[in-house]
């Protein structure tokens, strides 16, 4: 434990174009960084919710800082952690929705700046949307994410498949406390999904589902908090909010609301350093909640307006931006993280003036998933600037709700510059590429899907009541979903996500060929959409197609080469083939990219086995184990291996293992039986080829041969 006597230093009132540098850091702390998944700003104690049960982040709040305006830089969880972790915007760091995006090698990111400047660092997240896949588990030591492509299999939303937060909590705490890391400071991220939607009961709660969430989530958080101490930098954030029906909108990624920008950000800075107190600035008034929830609809949702009433040691109002957590983080460790798009704010937070600047937001998630206008955000310190297929804005002490008014020119310039600055000048769209272009951008792991959205599309803001409608219509029966969701994408053919839900309800049916052409007809309109082309895929070879299978994998392996659905897709059509070579290229390149899936593991193990390096079969096969394979005749295959690879005593022990892991199966009896006869060991071979004999496999010529020669011995 470290104790450093407090600091406390007055705000400075003047701003200054520079801001003066900030104070010497001589320790580097330990950096405990939390992101709550969809923490909305106005849902915790700290900021004013009375109905808010959230004591431990309210007590972080009493210790530190609290920023009233931090506003994430997308509604995605996937880019807007990118960008926590980068310190860049979308634009730069290149990441602009969930899934089929992939950071770029070049792009730098702050745990390898940590870990460059001697900081063990250990990420924990609870989403697949989050997987190292994705490339954010760069610069980690350990990063944990233990996710299998049959996780996804089971799951109709990617975005759901999830970890309990306490498992997380677990492994956080466990890599905290490791002795390894010796006298090295320690950089922890740790994320929690829990608010995210479906929104889970927890014991002791009742009423509003989403405050029992958050609730929970704050309650995990309390051992987190407890493994720190004085010592250590403690930042607890989210990557976007909820809107939680305001303007339509239930949850997030669609709409560009104040709502799902600003987030809480508590920040507890090492004792020792120079923390200021300030409770100044105005209070921003947004006026009335623009809140619009269907009759009948989640009616636990308490959505009342919450009172804008930041409870802190020091409250912060100037507008921050994720973008500037990173350079404030590696600020504090006293390492570089040079060309980032933000900045520290640790200046700020030990009293120093920093001039304001534009904060910036964006969503691609309307053109890419509904054919709709994206929509961008600028806010400053007096107007918020939302721009899609129109132009609002809204001053703070104004309904925010007042939109379709545009006061040309009331606002500065410097927010549309904002805007233009950080969207980019063209569209994310791949469009007519050559094949070199193609190439580059496959290596970046570029787009996965094309964006549909021509100059005319439709803003989000008025479209946003078909989305209550996707989701009504989502949420019945199949039977009576498939006609709602069919005159749905009849009406609005560009809605992708629409028709995968269609073609969901259809499978759920058991309609697999009408599921697999309504992924068809999506793919005819965006070809390389990668949830259709994984689903297309799988339902091909459901549908034992197997050419159409290999295509669909081929092109999902090209989009994405670190998609390992295209390997696994592949590799089991060439097993059905029985093309042992075919399953070793693929798979081998599969693992090369996936080591820990279990499923490429498996068959690629089969592959070795079977194509004359067994042994490396049965390490392969153990891996596989190790990855939590499903697979139940594990030990039979290992058995094999060690066979052919000519160690019969292990293979005995393998098959024994299989005995009793596939009860009622005869092979391991036969296959051991077989091989100890083979041998020359009657003895040995005798009570297993009784035993087959005894599950009805009497009449197997081997079995007989075998019996018959080891009985007159
Ligand atoms: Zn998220």
């Amino acid at each position: 434990m470290r104790f450093f006597p407090l600091l406390l230093v007055a705000c400075d009132p003047t701003p200054s174009p520079e801001g003066p540098p900030a104070a010497e850091s001589t320790v580097r702390p330990d950096i405990l960084l939390v992101t709550i998944d969809t923490l909305r700003a106005d849902r915790v104690g700290a900021y004013g919710d009375p109905l808010a049960r959230t004591p431990v982040l309210d007590g972080l709040a009493a210790q530190g800082v609290l920023f009233t305006e931090a506003h994430s830089v997308t509604p995605l969880t996937l880019p807007s952690h990118a960008s926590l972790l980068t310190g860049l915007y979308p634009l730069h760091h290149g990441l602009r929705d969930n899934g089929g995006f992939r950071l770029a090698e070049g792009v730098p990111t702050l745990a390898e700046a940590l870990a460059a400047g001697g900081y063990a660092t250990g990420g924990f997240v609870s989403a697949y949307v989050l997987d190292g896949a994705w490339g954010l588990d760069r610069g980690f030591d350990e990063y944990r994410d233990p996710f299998h492509p049959q996780d996804l299999a089971a799951a109709p939303v990617f975005g759901e498949v999830s970890l309990p937060g306490a498992e997380v909590v677990n492994a956080a705490l466990a890599w905290w406390k490791a002795p390894a890391h010796g006298d090295r400071p320690r950089f922890a991220w740790v994320h929690l999904y829990e608010p995210h939607t479906p929104w889970q009961e927890h014991p002791g709660w009742t009423g509003d589902p989403y405050r029992g969430e958050v609730a929970y989530a704050d309650s995990l958080l309390q051992r987190l908090v407890d493994a720190t101490d004085e010592g250590d930098l403690v930042v607890v954030t989210s990557d976007h909010g909820e809107s939680l029906w305001d303007h339509g909108e239930r949850e997030h990624g669609v709409l560009l609301g104040r709502s799902v920008t600003r987030v809480p950000w508590i920040l507890r800075p090492p004792a020792g350093l120079p923390l200021c107190v300030c409770g100044g600035g105005r209070a921003p008034a947004w006026g009335a909640s623009a809140t619009q929830r269907p009759a009948g609809v989640d009616a636990a949702l308490v959505l009342d307006p919450v009172p804008d009433a930041p409870k802190a040691r020091s409250v912060l109002r100037m507008p921050v931006s994720g973008v500037d957590l990173a350079p404030t983080l590696a600020d504090y460790a006293g390492v570089a993280l040079p060309g980032v798009d933000g900045r520290s704010l640790r200046p700020l937070v030990e009293g120093q003036a920093l001039s304001p600047v534009p904060v910036y937001a964006e969503t691609w998630f309307p053109a890419f998933h509904h054919g709709w206008a994206a929509l961008q955000m600028a806010q400053d310190e007096t107007i918020r600037l939302e721009q899609g297929a129109f132009l609002t804005e809204s001053a703070w002490t104004e309904d925010p709700a007042g939109r379709g008014s545009p006061r040309g020119g009331r606002h500065g310039a410097g927010l549309g510059a904002a805007v233009q600055r950080w969207r980019g000048q063209a569209d994310p769209r791949p469009g007519p590429l050559s094949g070199d272009q193609a190439a580059a951008l496959e290596a970046l792991g570029y787009l996965s899907v094309v964006v549909a959205a021509g100059p005319d599309a439709p803003d989000p803001r008025d479209q946003v009541g078909l989305l209550a409608e996707l989701h009504g219509a989502e949420a019945l029966p199949p039977e009576r979903a498939i006609p709602a969701l069919l005159a749905l994408v009849r009406a609005h053919p560009q809605m992708a996500d629409a028709r995968i839900s269609l073609a969901l309800k259809r499978a759920e049916m058991g309609d697999l060929a009408g599921a697999l052409a309504d992924n068809l007809t999506l793919l005819e309109q965006q070809p390389e959409h990668s949830t259709a082309l994984g689903n297309a895929a799988t339902l091909a070879r459901g549908l034992q197609q197997p050419e159409l299978t290999l295509k669909l994998a081929e092109r999902l392996r090209r989009i994405n080469p670190q998609d390992p659905r295209g390997y696994r897709l592949a590799a089991a059509v060439y097993v059905d083939r029985n093309d042992a070579v075919q399953v070793l290229e693929i798979t081998r390149a599969g693992v090369a990219i996936a080591p820990d899936d279990p499923n490429l593991l498996y068959l690629l193990g089969l592959a070795e086995i079977e194509s004359g390096d067994p042994l490396a079969g049965v390490q392969r096969m153990q891996e596989a184990r190790k990855a939590g394979t499903q697979a139940t005749d594990l030990d039979l295959w290992i058995g094999a291996g060690y066979q052919r690879g000519g160690q019969i005593d292990e293979a005995r022990k393998a098959y024994d293992a299989a005995v009793r892991s596939m009860p009622g199966d005869p092979r391991p009896w036969a296959m051991a039986g077989w091989m100890l006869y083979k041998a020359d060991r009657c003895a040995d071979a005798r009570p297993y080829l009784i035993n087959v004999a005894r599950r009805g496999a009497r009449a197997d010529p081997k079995v007989q041969e075998a019996l018959q020669a080891c009985s007159g011995r």
